[in-house]
Formats: structure tokens, C-alpha cells, sequence
């Protein structure tokens, strides 16, 4: 009953595209100690009922937004998840419950992705960060060096890594332009013999994206798809290994998917840390440990809102009728919004933007109005200023439209 009343109760309740069947509480068989703490729960002041629940437009770089259905199925299976009468945080990880969740996460993920069976997806712990180290413990080839494609913070980190003992050889960096672009292909110098390629998709901080890839010929592509993953179609095929962490476009903190090509994770030395050889997790279907077991859970509903909202093509669409609208009225504002990406680098994802030629006063006004009227999330990461939009799959176009009204209207004010 509780239940029923939260699915109905929310602000922007459009469940329509995303329905389960809702599993009814016997509650007339509960034992009396139990009806009592569910009865206690509602007059309790720290449980906001659905009516009082205020969700605001949410734009943060990661953790981000969440589909608000997948949360509003969450709360409804929290007690209970379909009738095993414990929460999925209680469950045994190798319990035939949680099996069926994580085989469901991992097949979804292959349908929507078009991930062949010559590829694992695993479910790993340590963020998009500890693939920075386990990707060249992994897949380094003796004298073989690992080429990396340096875009910004990101791939400084991941350089980080390399520098403690792995050769490397810089492909292409664009930091003398402050990462305002990706390296152009005459640009790019690939080494020959090299382990691997390391490409970030999307630079979540620069708000650059790669929207065709370089060809590396026979050498594997490693790629942090961060922020990226699922919001729009790739082709698996072209890549040895895609990590991404969830917190952005999958689900929330604490789980990284990785999807590797076979061959590529029996490169590693078996005496490589166990828990650190992707061969582990592949062959123990990323139970070699105790999984993060909600946030896959998470992740699992993610993937179904994603399959029922059209697949990753529908998504895709949306996405950029999104940015498109962001970026017009960034360009129409004679100059007040500037975005300082070359235009054809510029991020579906995340959108960077100055406000009145960088005046970090302005900005800072900026940000906290658009905050006060539930627009979320819009400054820039702390290392570069500015503002920064984020608009994940989660991110509705009608939270667009209210943040581009905003836009206008802040010009109209102020400039
Ligand atoms: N790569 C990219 C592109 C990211 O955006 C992030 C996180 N913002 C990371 C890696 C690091 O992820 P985590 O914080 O999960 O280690």
C-alpha cells in the first residue's frame, strides 16, 4: 500500500514508458511486528512521503541524474524485492536472486551494446580510476608501448599511471590548446608495435567528445567511455576493452563495467595480483568477490529503462535534440554564453560554457540562481571554472528546456 501510494505520488510521474507489474504485499500475512514498523515508518519525520518530495533538475557531472522511474522501482522493491522478502542489499551475492539480476544486468548490456560472445562484460569495483592501472598491468606487452591519445584530466590520470614503470609514447596531445579540441588525424603519431591505444570517448571535465575514431589498425583500443557509455550507438567490434564507471550514464557509484575482448585479458602474467587480472573476473562472471551488489542491481534497471525508452538509437536521438537545443542557444546569445570547444569536438554529454566573457562573479550568480530555482549542478569542475551542463541519458529534454529558458532569461537581466 505504502508502495502504491509513492508510484503514484511523484512530481514528474510519468511512469508510462517504464512499467513493471508491481508486486502486491500480501500485508494482511505479515506478522504483526512487521505491519508495526511499516506503520511506523509513515509518521516518521525523516520519510518524505512522494507528495512532499522535491526533485529538482539535476545537470551534475557524476554521480549524476538517475531515470526517476528507476528510483521510484527502487523504492518500491527496497523491502522486498519481488516477493524474497529482504532487500537486494541483504541478499546473498551468490543467492539465485542475485544471479538472476546480474545475468539479466550483463545480457541487457550485451543487447543494447551489440556485444558479441568474443567479448566479457565484467562488473568490477575501483572506478573508472583503478582501470588507469589494472588496463596496463593487463594488457602490456613486453618493450610494446601503451600510446595514448591525451585529451585532458583524464587521460593525465591515466598517464599518471603509466609513468611509474610503463613505457609510453604520447600519440597526440592538445594540451598547448588547453584541450579545447581532439587532436586532428595528421596529428596523431601511433607507434608501430604499441600495446594498446588509450582514448577517453568523452572528456567529462573539457567537454570534448570523439565523434570518429582513430584508426589504429591491428592495435587494440582501450577506451574510458566514463561518460559516454550508452548514450549513444557504438560498434563493440572496434575496441580490445571499454571501461566506464556508472556513476554518470549507468547507475550509481561503485560499480565500473568493463567489456573486453577474450584473447586480450590471457596477455596478463598469472602472477599479477589475483583480484587485479580481468581473467579472474571473467571466469568467475565477476563473482570472484563480493560484487557491489545494489549498484549492479542499479545498473540492471538502468539498462531496462534504456531498452524500454527505444534502445541506445532512441537515446541516442534524445540526446542530441538535447545538446543540439543547449549549444543553439549558447551560439544566439551574441557572445554573452561563449563555449570555448572547437565545434566539432564538442560533448553531447557535458557542455562547458563562460558567461560574460568568464566574469567568475557572474558565473558564480549564475549558478546559484539557476540553483535556486531547481536547475542543479551547473558549475564548472573546479580545475578549469566556468559552467558545466551535464546531460546524461537521465536528463529529460523538458529539464533542457527549463535550463535554456533560464539561459535566455539570465542574458535578458544581465547582459
Ligand atoms: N574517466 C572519466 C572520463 C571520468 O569522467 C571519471 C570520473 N569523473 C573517471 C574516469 C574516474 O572515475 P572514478 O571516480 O569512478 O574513479
Amino acid at each position: 500500500m505504502i508502495a502504491a501510494a509513492a508510484w503514484q505520488g511523484s512530481r514528474l510521474g510519468a511512469l508510462s514508458d517504464f512499467c513493471y507489474s508491481q508486486v502486491e504485499q500480501p500485508v494482511t500475512k505479515l506478522p504483526r511486528r512487521i505491519l508495526e514498523q511499516e506503520a511506523s515508518l509513515i509518521v516518521t519525520s525523516s520519510t518524505l512521503s512522494a507528495k512532499t518530495t522535491r526533485r529538482v533538475f539535476n545537470f551534475n557531472a557524476g554521480p549524476g541524474a538517475l531515470p526517476l522511474p528507476v528510483l521510484e522501482r527502487v523504492r518500491a522493491e527496497l523491502l522486498d524485492w519481488r516477493g524474497s522478502g529482504m532487500s537486494v542489499m541483504e541478499m546473498s551475492h551468490r543467492s539465485p536472486e542475485f544471479l538472476s539480476i546480474i545475468t539479466a544486468a550483463e545480457q541487457n548490456l550485451r543487447s543494447l551494446l551489440g556485444v558479441t560472445d568474443d567479448y566479457a562484460v565484467i562488473f568490477l569495483q575501483g572506478g573508472g580510476s583503478m582501470q588507469f592501472t589494472m588496463a596496463p598491468m593487463n594488457l602490456c606487452l613486453p618493450g610494446k608501448p601503451v600510446d595514448v591519445l591525451h585529451t585532458g584530466v583524464w587521460t593525465a590520470k591515466a598517464i599518471g599511471e603509466l609513468k611509474k614503470g610503463t613505457l609510453y609514447n604520447l600519440a597526440a596531445s592538445t594540451e598547448s590548446e588547453k584541450f579545447t579540441r581532439l587532436p586532428r588525424k595528421d596529428e596523431i603519431k601511433l607507434s608501430p608495435d604499441a600495446s594498446y591505444v588509450h582514448i577517453c570517448t568523452n572528456n567529462t571535465i573539457e567537454g570534448t567528445q570523439w565523434s570518429v575514431l582513430p584508426e589504429t589498425g591491428g592495435v587494440p583500443l582501450v577506451a574510458d567511455m566514463s561518460s559516454d557509455i550508452a548514450s549513444r550507438r557504438i560498434d563493440v567490434n572496434k575496441y580490445g576493452l571499454i571501461f566506464a564507471c556508472a556513476q554518470k550514464n549507468l547507475g550509481p557509484s561503485g560499480v565500473t563495467v568493463v567489456i573486453i575482448r577474450k584473447d586480450l585479458a590471457e596477455r596478463a602474467e598469472k602472477n599479477l595480483p589475483t583480484i587485479m587480472q580481468y581473467r579472474t573476473h571473467i571466469k568467475e562472471k565477476s563473482l570472484y568477490h563480493t560484487p557491489p551488489t545494489f549498484a549492479v542491481y542499479i545498473v540492471g534497471l538502468v539498462l531496462e529503462w534504456i531498452e524500454s525508452a527505444g534502445g541506445v538509437a532512441a537515446i541516442e536521438k534524445r540526446n542530441d535534440a538535447k545538446a543540439k537545443l543547449l549549444y543553439d542557444t549558447i551560439e544566439s546569445s551574441a557572445g554573452f554564453y561563449r563555449c570555448p570547444v572547437e565545434n566539432g569536438s564538442r560533448s553531447k554529454m557535458n557542455v562547458v560554457f563562460r558567461v560574460a566573457g568568464g566574469d567568475e562573479a557572474i558565473e558564480k550568480q549564475f549558478a546559484a540562481e539557476a540553483a535556486a530555482l531547481g536547475l542543479a549542478g551547473t558549475p564548472g569542475h573546479r580545475s578549469v571554472g566556468g559552467l558545466r551542463v551535464s546531460l546524461y541519458n537521465a536528463v529529460t529534454l523538458e529539464a533542457v528546456e527549463a535550463l535554456t529558458s533560464f539561459l535566455r532569461e539570465f542574458h535578458r537581466t544581465r547582459g
